[in-house]
This record gives C-alpha cells, structure tokens and sequence, in this order.
C-alpha cells in the first residue's frame, strides 16, 4: 500500500490506494497520535508526508518515511486531480484556503509562491465562533448558507447614493461596514455568519486576482478544506473572480492535493 498523509494546521488529510483504487480521509489535527497507528499498523507500506505538522508525524510513525515540501506536494496532487477532470492546463494560479490562505502560479512546470493572506478558513471558524458562539464547522457552513449579508456589508452603490459609481455598484465597499450600531442586537446567527463567509471568499479570492497579473493564466484553482460542504463560500468566490475577470475552478478532491501530491511521488 502506498499513503500520502497531508499533516496541515487543522486537518490531517490522508491519500493510499488499496487494491488499486485510491481512497481519502480526513482527521483533525488533535487525532494525529491516531492516524499514526494507523499507519503503524499497515504492515508492508510506503509513506510520504506533508504540511507543517508533518514533522510531528514523523516522530510518532515506527518506520522511516518520506518528507515533502507542502508547496511542491500540493502542486503535484493540483496537476493530477486536474489532469482526472480533464482540466489541466499549461499555466494556472492555485490559491489553498487552508486554515490560512496560500497562493502559487504554475507555469513552464514550475510552482512560485506569491503571496497569501492571514485570512482563511481558521477565519472563518474562528470569527464565526466569536460573534456566535456556534463551535462546529458543518453548523457554522449550514446557518450561513441560509442567512443573508445585506444588513452587514455596506455596498459602493449604498455610498454613491444619487450618483452613478466609477466602478460596479455591486461591489463590497466594507464588510461588516453598514451602520451595525443601531441593529446589532437584531442580528441573526444566519445572518452573521453568512458575512464572515463574504468577508473571507471575498478577501481571497481578490488576493487571489490580482495576483494572477504575476502569472501568464487567469485561472484560478481554489482548493483547500475551507470549501468543504460550503457552497456560500463557492458562490461568493466564483462570483467575485469572475467579476474581476479571471476564471474559477473548483477540482473535485481538492481538499486532498497535498496527500495526493505525497502519494504521487512515492
Ligand atoms: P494549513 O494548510 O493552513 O496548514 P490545513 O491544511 O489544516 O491548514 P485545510 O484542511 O485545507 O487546512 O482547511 C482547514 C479549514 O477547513 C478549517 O479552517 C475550516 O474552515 C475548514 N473545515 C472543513 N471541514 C472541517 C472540519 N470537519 N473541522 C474543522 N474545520 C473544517
Ligand atoms: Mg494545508
């Protein structure tokens, strides 16, 4: 059997083929101990580890295994999820919202890191827990698919009240911008953490464009666990970068590239 084991700052996240067919599962981070006897007790196997907890993983596994460069394993397992959808093209930004948020444009073969934000899907959950109190990540994502950000984020057509903007009237002039004094104790949790969701896709992914005018693409592939299960945070990123001109794509699997990337290379 072989195993790519993505060890990231929430989620562990785990490729192995077994009879052929390759299978994934994730774990959080505080089952590390588990996941590694796991591996311990598969017996006849190859590993290789990445993320930046893979070190820690490492020193609890009983036999020697192979370590990756986060960077590099996510690069590879990206080229072949893209390349089982069919997608794959020769140059193409990838943006990993991870706890944190990560962005690499790939060309000429070679991945180049050019930057990222503090904003991601540790944001996401930890802003959702301060301002609601709600803990788990499946609630957090099914409340705020059902609430709406209109009465939270102040829009550049609400600024440019009798006057025709120079840029889109759509556009997000400030999250959490409205006059939130007056209405802040009638606020619903939907609410609330629908505008979290807006501020951390919106944030990304207008990272995310204008770094692509570092790199020859204009695609975008946006991976990383912060999009499980999450189609407010999808909508809000798809909407915002193909506004600004650029094209999203959502890789199944995605989640799994750094493990898929692991596993690859052994
Ligand atoms: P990094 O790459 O920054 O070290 P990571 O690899 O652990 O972190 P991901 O697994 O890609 O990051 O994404 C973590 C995010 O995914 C969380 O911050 C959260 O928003 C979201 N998430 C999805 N499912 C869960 C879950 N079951 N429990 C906690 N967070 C989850
Ligand atoms: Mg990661």
């Amino acid at each position: 059997m072989i195993v790519g084991i993505d060890a990231g700052g929430t989620l562990i996240k785990v490729a192995y083929t077994k009879k052929g067919e390759v299978h994934f599962e994730k774990y959080p981070i505080a089952e590390i101990e588990q996941v590694a006897d796991w591996v311990n007790n598969l017996g006849d196997c190859k590993v290789c580890v990445t993320g930046g907890r893979s070190g820690v993983l490492v020193s609890l596994l009983d036999q020697p295994a192979q370590e990756m460069v986060e960077f590099e394993a996510t690069h590879l397992g990206v080229q072949v999820l893209l390349e089982k959808n069919g997608t794959l093209e020769d140059a193409y930004l990838v943006t990993n919202v991870g706890t944190g948020t990560s962005i690499h444009c790939i060309q000429d073969n070679m991945q180049e890191r050019l930057g990222g934000t503090g904003v991601g899907g540790g944001t996401l959950i930890g802003l959702s827990h301060l301002l609601t109190g709600v803990t788990r990540y499946d609630e957090i994502v099914g409340l705020a698919s059902k609430g709406s950000r209109d009465r939270l984020d102040l829009k550049v057509k609400d600024i440019y009240e009798d006057k025709e903007p120079p840029i889109s009237g759509e556009l997000t002039a400030s999250n959490f911008g409205q006059n939130l004094f007056a209405i802040s104790d009638g606020l619903t949790k939907e609410e609330l953490l629908a505008a979290v969701i807006g501020l951390v896709g919106e944030t990304v992914s207008t990272v995310s464009v204008q770094a692509a005018r570092q790199c020859r693409s204009s695609t975008i592939v946006y991976i990383g666990s912060s999009f499980i299960d999450n189609p407010l945070l999808k909508e809000v990123v798809t909407s915002y970068t193909i506004l600004r001109g650029s094209v999203p794509v959502f890789p199944d699997n995605g989640e799994f590239s750094g493990a898929m990337g692991a596993m690859t290379a052994l």
